[in-house]
């Protein structure tokens, strides 16, 4: 085997997982890492005693090559559960996915007949008229009924995006929600068995101190196996001589240091790298790179003096009244994460790194949840003993009408570069989840190594959702 350097940029849940691998198969890897720990939006942290996620971050059961890995990391310290997740709408604690005898119990029966009905409505008329998906709100229209896509997902969606649907690009949910069988959801609303749904995800595995104890875990293989890890180095330039990358600059702990690479694997913001590209790819893409924003995150933990503050794992808040998008209660998932006595609920509410509110100090989010759980009803707010705040840039790509075609521009320029991948949740654009990233993170493992490789191929399989051949 032809031994190379492969420099992996970023060491969330995509980049360690292919530099383990490219590790395995006996490759001198080196990893960069702009934070000091691994494990991305994937990793915990350690606070007075619980251990925290970034929000819980469970994982999905699927297919493939990632549970394996998965299981012989974590062994016994994997657990396994069920999803239990409510909304809150209509000021009702509801379960979800919806049943229609919880529903009907519990809301108007009028509004429960009308949402059915302007589902099948919905779903006949447009069975005969053909009218073009053009963005998220019509999308949404079309495959639900616009009563229940107002009560369930336009609303919600357009406060995690913080722009109205009509203006947001459906190809995401199209991505994201593909393998949704609405026959199936509507059955099981009426009390049918229906499928499982993709989406919901109802089985979940989980390890027993936080998400982050399978990256660590991770970690710990991949630097036993003599792989390298460079934290605290953010990547500032990548350095090209005609179509191949021959260096990487990075700043290590306040000092700039240069890498020699044969191949690079890249999980950073697809921006920031088309941005770092020396010599640029010119003013035309750095500016398409500009307009592909991220939406930050503030995680907002209410430290509680109980074993238990709800019963749910996940709390969607869809009514208007709520500022938050969601609470979720981690204890709930497993009980090592928490002290005795003690349980932390995480309100997340994605906002712009440029908003008023991304300043708001502890204090003044403390003000807020307060108001927040006030209007929330089922949590007792004597029982708060802490308040703090962690603040995530880059948590959502913003997926606006006509993002796909700079996107598209990015990818094809970058795929001209024969010696570098692209890939992850940031490095491609989308809103994938732990099991996918990993999986990108084996396929670009497996990819990057090869001679004569079709990258311009590699990026359009990844983004098949993008109609390139349109
Ligand atoms: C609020 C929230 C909840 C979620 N919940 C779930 C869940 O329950 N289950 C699930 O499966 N998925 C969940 N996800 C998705 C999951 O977090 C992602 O799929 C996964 O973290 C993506 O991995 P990644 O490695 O591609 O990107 P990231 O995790 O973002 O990792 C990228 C890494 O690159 C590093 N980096 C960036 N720039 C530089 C630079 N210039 N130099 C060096 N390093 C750099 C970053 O520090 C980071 O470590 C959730 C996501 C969010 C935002």
């Amino acid at each position: 085997m032809n031994k190379k350097r492969i420099a992996v940029l970023g060491a969330g849940p995509t980049g360690l997982t292919a530099a383990w691998k490219l590790r395995q198969e006996g490759h001198d890897v080196i990893l960069l890492e702009r934070s000091s720990y691994v494990g991305g939006f994937g990793a915990s942290f350690k606070r007075d005693g619980f251990i925290l996620d970034y929000g819980p971050h469970t994982f999905h059961v699927k297919k493939g090559e990632v549970i394996p890995i998965v299981e012989y990391l974590l062994g016994d310290d994997l657990i396994r559960g069920k999803r239990n997740i409510r909304t809150l709408a209509k000021g009702k604690y509801l379960k979800y996915p919806f049943e229609f005898y919880n529903l009907i119990s519990q809301l108007n029966p009028f509004f429960v007949i009308r949402m059915i009905f302007d589902f099948v409505m919905a779903s006949i008329i447009y069975k005969f008229i053909h009218v073009a998906d053009n963005n998220f709100e019509s999308w949404g229209i079309k495959r639900f009924g616009k009563t229940l896509y107002n009560f369930c997902f336009g609303r919600y969606t357009e406060k995690v995006w913080g722009m109205p649907a009509h203006l947001i690009s459906h190809k995401f949910a199209a991505k994201k929600i593909k393998g949704l069988d609405i026959k199936s959801i509507i059955s099981k609303i009426l009390g049918g068995k229906g499928e499982e749904q993709e989406i919901y995800w109802e089985d979940w595995l989980y390890p027993r101190k936080g998400s982050g104890q399978l990256f660590d875990k991770m970690n710990q293989d991949y630097l036993a196996s003599g792989g390298q890890l460079s934290l605290e180095s953010n990547v500032t330039r990548v350095n090209c001589e005609g179509s191949t990358v021959t260096s990487i600059d990075y700043v290590e702990k306040g000092k700039k240091k240069n890498l020699k690479v044969d191949e690079v694997i890249s999980t950073i913001p697809l921006k920031n790298l088309i941005l770092s590209m020396s010599p640029s790819f010119g003013d035309y893409i750095s500016y398409t790179a500009k307009r592909l924003q991220f939406r930050g995150i503030v995680l907002v933990y209410v430290v509680m003096d109980t074993n238990a503050a709800t019963d749910a794992h996940w709390i969607y808040l869809l009514d208007p009244i709520f500022k938050f998008n969601r609470v979720t209660e981690q204890k709930n998932l497993v009980k090592d994460v928490c002290p005795e006595g003690k349980t932390v609920l995480c309100f997340e509410m994605c906002c712009s790194t440029k908003d008023p509110i991304w300043q708001y100090t502890d204090e003044q989010f403390k003000d807020m949840i307060f108001e927040e759980i006030k209007n929330i009803k089922i949590i007792d707010p004597s029982l708060i003993s802490d308040v703090f705040t962690v603040k995530v840039t880059d948590a959502y790509a913003i997926c606006h009408l006509g993002y796909e075609e700079h996107l598209k521009d990015l990818l094809e320029h970058i795929s001209q570069i024969k010696n570098l991948v692209s890939t992850g949740r940031q490095g491609l654009y989308l809103q994938i989840d732990m099991h996918d990233s990993m999986a990108l993170g084996l396929n670009a493992a497996k990819f990057v190594v090869h001679e004569n490789k079709d990258m311009f191929s590699w990026y359009k399989e990844k983004t098949e959702f993008l109609d390139w051949d349109r």
